[in-house]
């Protein structure tokens, strides 16, 4: 198993998952999943309610370690220096209620060691890039869901770290602002080259997202099938009703049935 993580340093591989395992009390979430990812690369975890998701990420950010297997980003096996290549986002924004938007985006830089003025200097041209521009001094109050999760997006980016980790970040809203930052993130992932994984139920969020989707069972989760996703350019409108997204959208249903 480490003969197998040491290699795939040299192969520029990411996140790697060997037989991992993961139990809390007596209910397995985990069992022998086994995933790599290649570093720049966009992987969609997909997979029904419970299935143990969350967990993966959980695991490969540090912040868990498995009952058993190995798991390894960049190489390193150790929690610590796992969670310092990851930046995980989670469902829930999370923002600091007391800061305004582009303060609570500086928080990643400020965590690094930059001044405040410092930061917001860095952090004020994503803001625009991003299509945030007119939100930078608004409170996460008076925000709406769709754009406290760009926030966040944005703070999650700000980290500087290559592996990003999106644990349903879409999952509290509704499915037209849902639509619309499926189309902003693709852009924002697209101008942001990092290694990506992304948590998410819906087959057509996998699809618009990522360039690999990972099929999970039911729990104990275990990767069932792995799709390439090789879709032309185009607008999300365009792409949900193309042939060659709906033959791939028919066969993740296959595999998760
Ligand atoms: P998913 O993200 O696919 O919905 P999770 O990874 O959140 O699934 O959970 C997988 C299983 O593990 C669930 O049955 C859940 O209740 C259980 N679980 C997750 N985290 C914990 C925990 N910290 N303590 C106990 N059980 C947990």
């Amino acid at each position: 198993m480490q003969d197998l993580i040491e290699t795939s340093v040299e192969t520029a591989t990411a996140v790697e998952l060997a037989g991992v395992s993961k139990r809390y009390g007596d209910v397995l979430a985990l069992d022998r999943a086994d995933l790599t990812v290649r570093r720049g690369e966009r992987v969609a975890l997909l997979g029904p309610s419970g299935c143990g998701k969350s967990t993966l990420l959980a695991l490969i950010a540090g912040l868990e370690e498995p009952d058993g297997g190995a798991l390894a980003v960049g190489g390193a096996t150790d929690a610590r220096e796992r969670l310092a290549q990851c930046a995980l986002m989670p469902q829930r924004d999370l923002l600091l209620p007391w800061r305004s938007a582009l303060d609570n985006a500086c928080l990643a830089l400020e965590n690094q060691g930059l001044s405040r003025a410092e930061a917001r200097r860095r952090a004020q041209p994503l803001f625009a890039e991003l299509g945030l521009a007119e939100f930078e001094r608004a409170r996460p109050s008076e925000l709406s869901g769709g754009m406290r999760q760009r926030v966040a997006f944005l703070r999650t980016l700000l980290a500087g770290k290559d592996v990003l980790l999106l644990d349903e970040p879409f999952g509290a809203l509704d499915s037209l602002t849902r639509a619309a930052l499926q189309g902003w993130l693709r852009d924002a992932l697209d101008r942001e080259r990092r290694t990506v994984l992304l948590v998410t139920h819906d087959v057509e969020e996998a699809l618009l997202l990522a360039d690999r989707v990972a099929v999970l069972s039911p729990r104990p989760g275990r990767v069932l099938a792995e799709v390439a996703v090789d879709l032309p350019p185009g607008t999300r409108r365009e792409l949900v009703v193309s042939a060659p997204f709906l033959e791939l959208r028919e066969q993740i249903l296959e595999a998760l049935e």
